[in-house]
């Protein structure tokens, strides 16, 4: 063991990490994280995590504090694994409606593909608590993937991982803000990393940039406006205000990455390099989050509107899009339908609102026929609001109607 055991430790599991796939390897120590507790209370006070009922001010004192997921926890290990590879991401046409997904979740469920990684390098943890202390039950771990159990960009800017962007995602100088953050928290003493010194100085182009406002102030994210929570996370209605906003993102949002500056910097820098792009060689070692051809980056629209449970279950197997349920993804089907104006969408959309199950899709496809409009869109809502009987499936029909004759009006 070299003069300071807490430093060989550190470049032990950060040589492990890294033989792992992880590109990012930071460490910081196990106390408490109080400034991300008090965001995390004061968001939640705000109502800005409104339909998240685990994000709860018990959830932010549990969270923020290591400790109270591994009481004799010493320290903990920051992990980020780049994601980014490259499709087309939107194949929209005339007469052949696409939607977009974010680029996360184009392949296999990160969590899994995490997961097997986190439990190699805590067996690689104990082994070296075991060999140091003769213990074999030496060297306690807890893993975390982006369950909301530990605040992961908290510990990823304390570790010197990266800094908060104003868009509240970490930004890194490798990797841009493409990465899946992940943690081990350990009872291994190592020798923790500075935070780093670097912020998004005056640029607030995320801000902006953000089609829903959801971005209230820097580094403040009202999640009820975001496209991201409203298309993965939300189980109801989509706000009627917020709909036409969300254009054919049907899970997930990439806006606020995809027009950051570092990100733009870093992407560059990893063609250059042949980290980046179709059959390089960094596409080659991030082979799992490549798009799948059954999913793909930016699918045909209409067929996913003919999926039944058992076929969504089906096409997305080990896919994070199984998350937001095959209503919900059909939910956000029928709102980009309705955004994108390809009248190409009315005949099935009028089939959707005649026979498809869920009331939740029904609504949101009688909305889509109220955007587009026509005499066939007008038929199968008239033809829906005789035949109908779910209250909230009325009230989309009748909002659609009005649409459609304040169309007719400004004719
Ligand atoms: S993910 Fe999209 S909607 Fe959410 S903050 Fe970023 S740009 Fe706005
Ligand atoms: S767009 Fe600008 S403000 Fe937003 S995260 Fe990137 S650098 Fe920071």
């Amino acid at each position: 063991m070299e003069a300071n055991p807490r430093a060989a430790r550190a470049r032990l599991i950060r040589e492990a990490a890294e033989a792992l796939g992880f590109d990012l390897v930071r460490i910081t120590n196990a106390e408490p994280l109080p400034a991300a507790r008090r965001a995390i209370e004061e968001r939640v006070a705000l109502g800005f995590f409104e339909g998240m009922d685990w994000f709860t001010a018990e959830r932010a004192a549990v969270s923020t504090d290591p400790r109270a997921l591994l009481p004799t926890a010493q320290s903990v290990i920051a992990l980020g694994t780049f994601y980014l590879t490259d499709a087309p991401r939107d194949l929209t046409v005339p007469g052949d409606p696409h939607g977009q997904i974010s680029c996360y979740a184009w392949g296999d469920d990160y969590h899994d593909v995490i997961k097997a990684r986190l439990r190699q390098l805590a067996a690689r943890i104990q082994r070296i608590a075991a060999d140091e202390s003769g213990d074999d039950l030496a060297g306690a771990t807890r893993i975390f993937v982006d369950t909301g159990r530990m605040v992961d960009r908290a510990v990823a800017e304390r570790s010197g991982l990266g800094w908060f962007g104003k868009h509240t995602n970490i930004l890194t100088r490798d990797w841009g803000s493409w990465l899946f953050l992940s943690e081990i928290v350990t009872t291994l003493d190592l020798e923790p990393d500075a935070a780093i010194a670097a912020n998004c100085g005056h640029c607030t182009t995320c801000i902006t940039a953000c089609p829903t406002g959801a971005i209230v102030a820097p580094q403040v994210l009202d999640a009820r406006r975001c496209i991201s929570y409203l298309t993965i996370e939300h189980r109801g209605a989509i706000p009627l205000e917020l709909r036409p906003l969300m254009g054919n993102l049907i899970y997930g949002c990439d806006i606020c990455q995809q027009v950051c500056p570092v990100n733009h910097i870093v992407e560059r820098r990893l063609r250059a390099r042949d980290a980046l792009g179709p059959g390089s060689a960094g596409e080659t070692r991030r082979a799992m989050f490549v798009a799948r051809p059954d999913v793909g980056a930016s699918p045909a629209l209409l067929p996913l509107l003919d999926l039944d449970e058992a076929g969504f279950r089906e096409q997305f197997r080990h896919s994070p899009i199984l998350r937001a349920k095959r209503r919900g993804l059909l939910r956000n089907v029928c709102v980009a339908l309705g955004n994108l104006g390809d009248a190409v969408a009315v005949p099935r959309l009028a089939r959707t609102l005649r026979s498809e199950p869920e009331a939740l899709v029904r609504g949101h496809a009688a909305w889509a026929l109220g955007m587009l409009g026509g005499p066939v869109a007008e038929e199968a809502l008239m033809a829906a609001s005789v035949r109908e009987a779910v209250p909230e499936v009325l009230g989309e029909i009748g909002f659609a109607l009005a649409l459609l004759a304040d169309q007719a009006e400004s004719v």
